[in-house]
C-alpha cells in the first residue's frame, strides 16, 4: 500500500521557500477572485495563501474564509475537551512538559479516576471527549484504553485519542472498543528538525508516526486529526507539507473525515523556546489559508491561544474548539492545594494553557458572536453496525 512518506522526497523546502517568496499580492488577488467565484484552487497554491505577500492581503482572505465557513458549516462550533490520563512519558522531545528527563511529579489514572473526571467534564456539557497520554505503553496500554472506551462510551457519544502510535490492528481494537476518532501531529515534516527535537525514545521514528493516521484511518477511525507544532519550523514550509499530507489523506482515505489542528507551542517544564515563532497575524493566515483550500475540512484550536485571540477567530475558519482543559492527569479534580488526593501525588501538566476561562464562559462567548455551541454531532446510531 501506499503511503505519504513515499511522497515527502518530491516535497523541496529551499524550492517552496523561493516561490513563497516570489508571490506577488496580483497573483493573491487572482486567486482570492477564483476562489469567490467558485474556482477550484490546487494543494499547490498553500504557497500562495501564506506567501508574506498575501499576509498583506489579510481582510480579503478572512472575509473570504468566514463566507466559506458559513456557507459549509453554518453558524456553529463543535466543542471538545482533552482528558490527560497520564504524564508518564519515555520520549524527549525538547518542547515538552512530559519530557522523560524532566523532574516533574508523574501519575496515571486509573479507570476510576478516569470516570470520576469524565462524569465531571459531561456535566458541564463536554460530549466529545479526547483522551490523551505521553507514550509509555506499561503505563497506558491497550487493556486500559479498550476498558476505559468501554466505561466511557455510554457517556460520550464521540471518543478520541491522541497517544503514541500504534499498528492497525491495536488502532482496530481500539476502534472496535468504541473509539472513532484520532489526533496524532507530526510535530514538524523537516526530517532534520525532527531529529533534532525528538533526540531519544521511539519517536525518534519520523516515518512510524508519519504512517500513523493512515494505520488509523484503515482501522476505521472516523476522524483523522493532523497539525504541525507551530514553531518548530517556517510556518509557510510547514504549511505546505501539511496541506500535502491533508490532500493525501482525503485522496486515500475519504471514508475518514480528516481535521487539521494549529497547536502553537507554549511555555512549559523544560523551559524551550521555539526558533520559529509565530505571530497571531500569522497564525490567522495559516488558519484562513487552510479554510481557503479546504473548504469542507474541520479546523481545530486548543486552549493554547489566548481567550481574545480564540474569540476573534470564532467564524473565520475554526469549527471545533476545546473549553476549560487541564493538561495534566487528575486535572479536573477539585484540588486547589495541589496536593497529593486518594488517587496520588498532584501530577504536572503538559504545558500552561492560555485560555483558561470555564467551559461555560468559553460557549457564553460563542453564543454572544451568533454562533451555536454544537456538542453532539454524531451518534453510533448513525452507523450501519453501531458498536
Ligand atoms: S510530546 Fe508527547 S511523546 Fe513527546 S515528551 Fe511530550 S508527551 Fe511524550
Amino acid at each position: 500500500m501506499s503511503s505519504f512518506y513515499e511522497i515527502i522526497p518530491s516535497i523541496d523546502p529551499d524550492r517552496i521557500k523561493v516561490k513563497l517568496r516570489d508571490v506577488t499580492t496580483k497573483q493573491v488577488k487572482a486567486l482570492l477572485d477564483s476562489i469567490n467565484s467558485g474556482g477550484i484552487p490546487q494543494t499547490d497554491d498553500i504557497a500562495i495563501l501564506t506567501s508574506p505577500a498575501a499576509g498583506e492581503l489579510l481582510e480579503p482572505m478572512a472575509q473570504l474564509a468566514k463566507d466559506i465557513t458559513l456557507r459549509r458549516f453554518g453558524r456553529t462550533i463543535q466543542m471538545y475537551a482533552p482528558l490527560y490520563i497520564s504524564n508518564h512519558c519515555s520520549n524527549s522531545c525538547v518542547y515538552c512538559g512530559f519530557n522523560v528527563h524532566n523532574k516533574i511529579s508523574r501519575r496515571t489514572s486509573g479507570r476510576e479516576e478516569i470516570l470520576s473526571e469524565a462524569r465531571l467534564l459531561k456535566n458541564k456539557h463536554i460530549s466529545q471527549l479526547l483522551l490523551v497520554s505521553g507514550e509509555c505503553p506499561a503505563e497506558v496500554g491497550i487493556d486500559l484504553l479498550e476498558k476505559t472506551a468501554g466505561d466511557l462510551k455510554g457517556l460520550f457519544p464521540s471518543l478520541s485519542i491522541e497517544i503514541y502510535p500504534l499498528d492497525t490492528p491495536e488502532y482496530r481494537r481500539l476502534y472496535d472498543a468504541g473509539i472513532d476518532g484520532l489526533a496524532i501531529y507530526q510535530e514538524t515534516y523537516d526530517q532534520e528538525i525532527y531529529s533534532m527535537v525528538h533526540p531519544a525514545g521511539p519517536k525518534r521514528d519520523y516515518q512510524y508516526r508519519l504512517g500513523a493516521p493512515e494505520r488509523g484511518a484503515a482501522a476505521g477511525f472516523r476522524q483523522i486529526g493532523i497539525g504541525s507544532l507551530l514553531g518548530l519550523n517556517n510556518w509557510r514550509v510547514e504549511s505546505y507539507y501539511l496541506m500535502q499530507h491533508a490532500a493525501y489523506l482525503m485522496k486515500h482515505h475519504w471514508k475518514s473525515q480528516i481535521s487539521i489542528s494549529f497547536p502553537r507551542l507554549r511555555p512549559a517544564a523544560g523551559g524551550y523556546s521555539p526558533d520559529y515563532p509565530v505571530s497571531d497575524r500569522e497564525l490567522v493566515q495559516m488558519i484562513c489559508a487552510f479554510r481557503l483550500l479546504l473548504p469542507d475540512a474541520g479546523l481545530v484550536l486548543s486552549t493554547r491561544e489566548p481567550a481574545e485571540l480564540r474569540d476573534h477567530l470564532i467564524g473565520l475558519g475554526i469549527t471545533r474548539m476545546s473549553a476549560g482543559s487541564k493538561t495534566a492527569p487528575g486535572g479536573y479534580l477539585d484540588k486547589t492545594d495541589n496536593k497529593p488526593d486518594e488517587y496520588g501525588p498532584a501530577a504536572e501538566g503538559q504545558f500552561n494553557v492560555s485560555d483558561d476561562r470555564p467551559v461555560k464562559e468559553v460557549a457564553q462567548s460563542i453564543r454572544a458572536k451568533g454562533y451555536d455551541t454544537v456538542w453532539k454531532d454524531w451518534d453510533k446510531g448513525f452507523e450501519d453496525n453501531p458498536k
